[in-house]
């Protein structure tokens, strides 16, 4: 998401007449936008702008630094006491702002830092240029913002702000456009894509599966996928659609985040784990080539190594193509922080440690069934040496293509013959 957002600031600062460069020192307006899913980012955010105060500082020119995203929403009082040569701190709602603010500042350089970190989503979509500036062939599309879920670890509802859906028509619109610029595959987001709930032409409520059906009309469109799923709200209807609709990807990214019904409970998610596995097996049922990733997070409050043996056995029961784990970090305004019996940091390790083996296993074995398999593969950069390019597969598996000359070009979706397995990649050759 984070992605999309630094995306259309980008458009909207070309659409103004700005350009991009490479690095730091050549630019006159430098926007970080930060992420504070987990702790991890946020002292990077203060180191990065440490350095950039130096170059600033060396400048003879204007320099603006602009601090966006999540970690700007949420500590955007200790950005101005701590960076107080920042120019401008912009929560994920109020990019939309951003050529206006450095068109304030070019005209009048003494401004105070201007923090802007209302919720207003309407206005972000509103205000966002449909001018796109070039795309890759694969490209992110957001449909919906916020979260309502709560989950006691999460830190999202108090940066992204309630959920909001976005128009079919709007979605639509973007979807053309993308495609219009060379974009093959589209990927939709939303911090919950299940409960999307958009306004549809007639004036009614849309839900995932309807407007999946609406997008895969969209001429010229190849490939569509959509994250993240809560697993509470997937129903028969998205199942259909993967049963239907060609160009939807056979690969779903389901979080479950723990095998452990006392924990999922505490971590307020509203599934069990039985309901968690009856879901996958109806997706499995009308859809029998799917297959599934997840997150995990280990050493949430209170997780005892009985809870964590029901993940491993809920992983090895699932059997995933691909997943991220990570270890439980206490994010600040979230219930799970203030929650007695935190596991210490050593354990946390162990289990992640015993976790990511597991599941590293699962994804070589899941690769390792396409040898000498023929897949398609949508070719999306060059490769690393000449005569390759590099693709995913439906199943979003990194592909590196050996070609002939001018054969085939990024953009272009071929048939590959899988010849050798790679630790993070499939290889293979066009199959003609
Ligand atoms: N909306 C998505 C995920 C958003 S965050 C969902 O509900 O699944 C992406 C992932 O980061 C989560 O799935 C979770 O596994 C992880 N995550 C979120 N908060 C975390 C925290 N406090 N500590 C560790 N991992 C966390
Ligand atoms: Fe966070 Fe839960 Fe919402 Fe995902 S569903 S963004 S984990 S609160």
């Amino acid at each position: 998401m984070n992605s999309y957002d630094s995306e259309r600031m980008s458009d909207l600062m070309i659409a103004a007449g700005h350009e991009s460069v490479l690095t730091p020192e050549e630019a006159n307006v430098v926007v970080l936008n930060t992420c504070s899913i987990r702790d991890k980012a946020d002292e990077k955010v203060f180191s990065d702008l440490g350095r950039l105060k130096m170059i600033k500082e060396k400048s003879s020119g204007d320099f603006f630094i602009v601090v966006a995203g999540c970690m700007a929403q949420l500590r955007s009082r200790d950005i101005i006491r701590r960076a107080p040569y920042a120019d401008a701190v912009l929560g994920p709602q109020n990019i939309q702002r951003i050529a206006e603010i450095i068109d304030d500042f070019v005209k009048n350089k003494e401004l105070d830092t201007i923090v802007s970190t209302s919720f207003d989503v309407d206005d972000k979509f509103r205000k966002l240029s449909d001018k796109f500036s070039t795309r890759g062939v694969s490209e992110f599309l957001t449909i919906q913002e916020g979260c309502d879920n709560f989950c006691t670890y999460c830190v999202v509802p108090n940066t992204r702000g309630r959920e909001f859906s976005r128009s079919v028509a709007d979605i639509v619109k973007e979807a053309k456009n993308l495609v219009s610029l060379g974009v093959k595959e589209i990927t939709l987001l939303g911090q919950n894509v299940n409960s999307y709930a958009g306004e549809n032409a007639e004036g009614e409520k849309c839900n995932l599966a309807g407007l999946l059906f609406e997008l895969a009309g969209v001429d010229g469109l190849r490939r569509l996928r959509y994250v993240t799923s809560n697993p509470k709200d997937v129903n028969k209807s998205i199942a259909e659609a993967h049963r239907d609709i060609n160009i939807l990807m056979p690969f779903l990214h389901l979080p479950v985040q723990s095998g452990s019904d006392a924990i999922l409970r505490k971590m307020n998610r509203k599934y069990t784990r039985s309901e968690y596995v009856e879901c996958v097996c109806m997706l499995r049922e009308y859809c029998p080539r799917i297959a599934f990733s997840s997150d995990f997070i280990v050493g949430f409050p209170g997780e005892t190594d009985a809870d964590f043996d029901q993940t491993l056995k809920l992983a090895g029961e699932i059997n995933y193509a691909q997943a991220y784990s990570f270890k439980y970090s206490p994010r600040p305004g979230t219930a799970a922080a203030r929650m007695g019996d935190q596991i210490p940091e050593n354990v946390k390790s162990e289990r992640l440690a015993i976790l990511q083996d597991l599941l590293n296993d699962q994804q070589s074995q899941f690769n390792q069934k396409f040898i000498d398999r023929r897949v398609s593969v949508l070719l999306v950069k060059e490769g690393k040496h000449e005569n390759q390019l590099g693709g995913r597969s439906e199943y979003s598996q990194a592909v590196s293509v050996c070609i002939d000359d001018g054969e085939f070009a990024v953009g272009d979706i071929v048939d590959v013959r899988i010849t050798e397995i790679a630790s993070h990649s499939l290889i293979g050759i066009i199959e003609k």
